[in-house]
């Protein structure tokens, strides 16, 4: 477990590595003292626990006797622990004014991995799961944040990001969410960002896709919950092409038009008259041609 109390306050495994991933001495030689007086006490059960800091695994606090306490019962893996201390550093880095949180207990009873209370109110939460959720679990996480006015950045494990060009239905939920997926490779200290574009030219269905590995000290998190980093210019790059690859589709097609038109004869503006002439009935004053025209390109 990474929180217990002491001396009436949250601390937190987290703290006690620096950025090179180095223990802070000082540090765990005070919180081992502690667990020796007694003074480290299991947030949920009131037992006495103590730290565990060894040279290959992450920290963590246990029970003497953890049989009774659903927290201290809890096991977790290497990825997943250095994960929850990589990820609660980005937010110190990020928001070094704000009180952070680790396995933050919202008021739904939910637990959120890391949690940043803004003072301005914009709280941020961030979601870190190795295996994906049901749909319902989701959603139900999902509709809390949003009613809450607390903005989520989820995370996935890197394992569970597709090798292939395209995004996964639960990719699909993240990203409809927060408008990009994101992964965390914890042995490589990286962040992976996917996300991808679904549009139409036509009739016709085009997916486009869009990924790109970041080193971790390179990204903090906005006080909005968006990620720091060129992906979101990049993105806006393959939208104007989209945008662009739409309007020369337009073009093409107006450009047919035209050419439909010289073939029959066909004058625009005297066509914008007769369609105008025909939806208030006046079919009368519509010459043939015109009317043929119009009932054969279904223009009405
Ligand atoms: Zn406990």
């Amino acid at each position: 477990m990474e929180n217990c109390i002491y001396n009436g306050k949250e601390i937190c495994t987290y703290d006690l590595k620096d950025k090179n991933h180095l223990y802070i001495s000082e540090l765990v030689e005070e919180w081992k003292l502690a667990a020796g007086e007694g003074k480290l006490i299991c947030s949920e059960c009131g037992q006495r626990v103590y730290l565990a800091a060894g040279p290959i695994m992450e920290p963590y606090f246990a029970h003497y006797d953890k049989l009774a306490c659903p927290y201290g019962n809890l096991t977790e893996s290497e990825e997943l622990k250095k994960g929850k201390r990589l990820l609660y550093s980005l937010l110190k880095r990020s928001f070094p004014e704000c009180e952070i949180h680790a396995r933050y207990k919202m008021k739904n009873g939910m637990y959120s991995t890391c949690y940043v209370t803004s003072p301005a109110g914009n709280d941020i939460a961030i979601d870190y799961h190795l295996q994906h959720s049901s749909i319902g679990k989701f959603q139900e996480r999902d509709q809390y944040y949003k009613s809450s006015r607390i903005t989520p950045i989820y995370v996935m494990g890197i394992n569970k990001s597709g090798k292939d060009n395209q995004i996964s239905w639960y990719e699909n939920l993240l990203q409809k969410s927060m408008g990009l997926c994101v992964f965390l490779d914890v042995w490589n200290e990286k962040m992976l960002l996917k996300r991808s574009f679904d549009y139409k030219v036509g009739s016709l269905r085009k997916v486009r896709f869009y990924q790109k590995f970041y080193s971790l000290e390179d990204i903090l998190v906005d006080s909005n919950g968006a990620l720091l980093c060129d992906f979101l210019e990049e993105c806006e790059k393959i939208d104007l092409s989209i945008t662009e690859e739409k309007n020369q589709y337009e073009q093409m097609l107006r450009a047919r038009d035209d050419i439909i038109m010289n073939m029959n004869n066909i004058r625009p503006d005297v066509l914008s008259t007769a369609l105008e002439c025909l939806k208030r009935g006046e079919e009368h004053l519509v010459s043939k041609r015109y009317i043929d025209y119009i009932v054969a390109n279904n223009l009405l």
